[in-house]
Formats: structure tokens, C-alpha cells, sequence
């Protein structure tokens, strides 16, 4: 029974008549593909490219030695390149843990700090979601950089100056959309910052602000979506044309964007990853959903075998560069092959960071798994790195299941295909010589399916051809999250039994 409270906010929910002029901007704009009819712009051509990022570099590491006493101890004499092939076969990795000891050693930014502390005017924290949170400090120019790099996104996303944005999340120490809120603002759009407030209150502020762009992640634009269907709240009448997500995989997994639509009709879900320590890195591909395009005049991307190091594909457009040293190696470290079966793997995203000269990255180990497609002009007319299904997951949560390599993106593409699904755990044995799964169901509301668990575990074992456990819990009893969702918990049955 609903309290009269509750009783109040439905009544309060429900939209106001939209203005003739709206109705007919949604319906100028929305399709599912309402944002690309004319060949990208932005990019720089493939023939620039790398010799944009050769100067950018060469600028980088002049600027770095002996500025930078974190990269001068670690470069040592390497302080200059002629070409992005020396580049990789010189410089080192850098790896989170190195930053983290450092910050630890030099607390509290460490030492990658190329200018004297005033020349810093923002400071940013990872959310140590899997370590030791991390500061990094920016300059203007930097975070102008980051400002134009967002701009880039925007307009793959083909955001138009009338738009109106609301951010769905709480606004705090990490980068996320800060810097895409300072773009939205250079656009002239009109933005709600809603953190702070209630999925209900942020409902009634999408519709009363006539919104038409949302941004949060994946997992909060269903978790809104099944608010509002809740208290009966018809979103067709929302003018929400676009959401654009972040901050989790779900925004390239066909599934969980399909979910997402089907609550948010009319809306059209755009992915975008980032990272604090990076900044703004991929947008969707305006042709192809579910594909990640990197933003290579801002970054040099590689893709490595995160065991061996081995190239999985080439950082730049026309360097096929084929040798990489071993993490954290230097000039004599040894030299490894490209793999010759690489154009389809998965591996880990290196990046170097092109323009943000005040606290670098060079060829960082981002940890994110990622499926490269072979070099080439794209659908969209693009040739930067396309990232085949987006970021996969990290590399902490590969996982080889009885000879079967599982990604959380696969686990989440299947669960989100099975209707009746509410949210989902998955529970891994933490003992490395036998990894093993069990998911954790909650059904959506409504009458509980009891046969859901059956439902999900032929739809398992038809993909991936491996018998995974599904328990089926009450309603209500997973954590819904507003940012990066902790789906995946290791367990130790040993010491919890
Ligand atoms: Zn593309």
C-alpha cells in the first residue's frame, strides 16, 4: 500500500503538457540514430595524426626533463624521440602502483608535477575503487585541454547548443563529468547539477527542466527508468532525447543499452569512458553502437597482452609498431613481438596522455580490458582506435572458468538479455586454482518468477557453454548504485564457511 506520502510525490510526478515547440524538438531529434547524418568533422586526418602526436611528445618529454622529477628519475637519458616507434620502445611503462607509492613517499600529490605547486589550480582523487585513491592536480591549460576533449564527445554525440543536460549523480573529488560540465557550459546549454537528491527528485527536475540530455551511468538510468515505471510514470512524455553514460560498460553492452531505452522511450544511449588520472578518452562511435572510438589527438593508444606485454595492436595510424618492453622496463629491458593473431584479442589500454603536460601519464597501464578492431577508415569516418564492445572490464576480473574466458561485459550482456531481472550479484571463489562463479538474481517487481534462475542458467550455459549456479534473492535485498557499480565480490569459501 502506498503511504500517503509516496501517494503525494506520484501525484507530483506526473509531467506537465510540454510546449508545442518541445514535442516537435524531441521529434526533429530523436531516433536511433538522431545524432549523425553528415560525416564527422572533428577529426584530424589520418595523414596528421601521427605527426600531431610525434610533436605533441617531443614537446611532452622537453617539458618533462629535468621539470619532472618523477619522469626525470624514470626516463632517465631518454628525454627526446624522432619517431612514435622509438617512442614505444624506449619509455617505459608507468603503472598505478608507481603513482600510488609515490603520492605515499611524497605525499600528498608525489612527484609527477612538471610547474611549481601555484601554476595548480584543480585537484582531482580516483575513487579507489580497486586501490589506493590517487590526487592528480591540473593547470588551466590542461583542464582547457580536458574542456576541448569533452567538446569532441559532444559533438559525436551530436549535442546541440539548445539542449538541456542533467547530471544524475553526486558531484564529487573524481574528474567524471566535471569537466564535461565545464563543456556543456562553453556550448551555452542549459545544466541541473543533481547530486544531493533523490532518484524521485531528480525525476521531477528531468521533466519539470524539460530535459532533454541525461547524464549518469548505466546502472542509474535503469535504476531511474524503473523508479518512474514504479510510480507509474509514463517517460514517453519526458523530453529526454539522449543519455549519455559512463563510469561502467553497461553503455556498449547491446543488452543493458536496449534495457535502458525501453525504459527511456525515445532516448537514445550514448557511452563515453574516462579515467581521473587520464581524463575524457573514448566516444561512442556515431555509426556503431557498442563500439569506443579514442580521442587520438589527445591520446596515444596502445593495446597490450597484459601478461606478457606483447603489442595486441598498434598505438598509432600508421605505426605498426611491433615491440613493446615489459612493464615498468627500461631501454635494455627485452623486446617482445606483436602477437601474430592480434587483431581480434582483447588486452589491456595503454595510454599516454598528449596535452595534459602538468602531471602526465606515459604509456599507463589503465587496466581496462578492450577488444581492438583492426586499423581503418570506420563506418562514421573516423580512423581513430575503435574499441570493439567498449571497455570490458578490468583486468583484475579476467577470469579463465574451466578453459572459458569470462568478461563482467559478457556476464552482464547475458543477465541483461534474461527479462525479469532486477539487479544481479556475481560471486567468485577467490581460490586461483579453481575460480568459480555464482550469480546472485533479484527479480524485477511484481509477481516473483520462480523458474528465473532456471531461465538464467540454460542462457549461461548456451553462451559460454559452462553450468553457472544462479541463486534467486528476495526483492529489494541487492545495493543499487548512483556511480560505479560493485557487481563482482570475491569470496573465500574457506574462511566464510
Ligand atoms: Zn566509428
Amino acid at each position: 500500500m502506498r503511504s500517503r506520502r509516496s501517494g503525494r510525490l506520484s501525484r507530483s510526478l506526473r509531467p506537465r503538457p510540454r510546449p508545442a515547440s518541445a514535442r516537435a524538438t524531441q521529434r526533429a531529434s530523436t531516433s536511433r540514430s538522431p545524432h549523425r547524418t553528415k560525416p564527422f568533422t572533428f577529426h584530424v586526418s589520418r595523414f596528421t595524426l601521427p605527426r600531431l602526436q610525434l610533436r605533441k611528445l617531443q614537446s611532452l618529454l622537453s617539458s618533462l626533463i629535468p621539470a619532472n622529477p618523477f619522469y626525470t628519475r624514470k626516463l632517465g637519458s631518454h628525454d627526446s624521440i624522432t619517431t612514435l616507434d622509438q617512442f614505444q620502445r624506449d619509455i617505459p611503462f608507468t603503472t598505478k602502483q608507481e603513482i600510488i607509492l609515490d603520492q605515499q613517499a611524497h605525499p600528498p600529490y608525489g612527484t609527477n608535477l612538471t610547474y611549481p605547486l601555484e601554476k595548480y589550480t584543480r585537484c582531482h582523487q580516483t575513487s579507489g575503487t580497486t586501490t589506493t585513491p590517487i590526487r592528480w592536480l591540473d593547470t588551466p591549460e590542461s583542464w582547457a585541454h580536458f574542456v576541448a576533449t569533452w567538446r569532441q564527445i559532444l559533438t559525436a554525440a551530436g549535442v546541440q547548443c539548445q539542449d538541456r543536460f542533467f547530471f544524475a549523480f553526486s558531484f564529487g573529488p573524481f574528474l567524471g563529468f566535471w569537466s564535461a560540465l565545464d563543456a556543456v557550459a562553453a556550448l551555452g546549454c542549459f545544466r541541473f547539477p543533481g547530486g544531493a537528491m533523490s532518484s524521485i527528485a531528480r525525476l521531477q527536475a528531468i521533466l519539470d527542466n524539460r530535459i532533454t540530455i541525461l547524464c549518469c551511468t548505466p546502472t542509474y538510468a535503469l535504476h531511474l527508468g524503473e523508479i518512474a515505471r514504479e510510480q507509474k510514470l509514463d517517460l514517453t512524455s519526458s523530453c529526454v532525447r539522449l543519455i549519455i553514460v559512463a563510469g561502467e560498460a553497461g553503455g556498449s553492452i547491446p543488452a543493458t543499452r536496449s534495457r535502458i531505452e525501453s525504459l527511456w522511450p525515445g532516448a537514445f544511449v550514448f557511452d563515453h569512458h574516462g579515467m581521473t588520472e587520464v581524463g575524457p578518452v573514448t566516444y561512442q562511435c556515431p555509426a556503431q553502437p557498442g563500439v569506443l572510438h579514442v580521442i587520438e589527438s589527445s591520446y596515444l593508444p596502445e593495446v597490450i597482452n597484459p601478461q606478457s606485454g606483447a603489442f595486441v595492436s598498434s598505438s598509432s595510424s600508421f605505426s605498426l609498431a611491433r615491440r613493446s618492453f615489459s612493464e615498468g622496463g627500461s631501454s635494455s629491458s627485452k623486446i617482445k613481438n606483436q602477437d601474430p593473431n592480434s587483431s581480434s584479442q582483447t588486452g589491456e589500454l595503454v595510454l599516454t596522455t598528449l596535452d595534459r603536460i602538468g602531471s602526465p601519464l606515459l604509456r599507463y597501464r589503465t587496466g581496462d580490458l578492450v577488444r581492438p578492431r583492426p586499423r581503418g577508415v570506420c563506418a562514421c569516418g573516423s580512423h581513430e582506435l575503435a574499441l570493439e564492445g567498449g571497455i570490458l572490464g578490468r583486468t583484475d576480473d579476467m577470469l579463465v572458468v574451466r578453459g572459458v574466458n569470462v568478461y563482467p561485459s559478457l556476464i552482464e550482456e547475458i543477465v541483461r538479455s534474461c527479462p525479469g531481472i532486477a539487479e544481479y550479484r556475481v560471486q567468485l571463489d577467490s581460490r586461483p586454482s579453481l575460480p568459480e562463479l555464482i550469480i546472485e538474481i533479484e527479480p524485477a517487481p511484481g509477481p516473483a518468477e520462480s523458474s528465473l534462475p532456471r531461465h538464467l542458467e540454460k542462457a549461461l550455459q548456451s553462451s559460454l557453454h559452462l553450468r553457472i549456479p544462479v541463486r534467486l534473492l528476495p526483492q529489494g535485498s541487492l545495493p543499487r548504485f548512483e556511480m560505479k557499480a560493485q557487481r563482482w565480490v570475491k569470496v573465500c569459501p574457506a574462511s566464510s564457511s
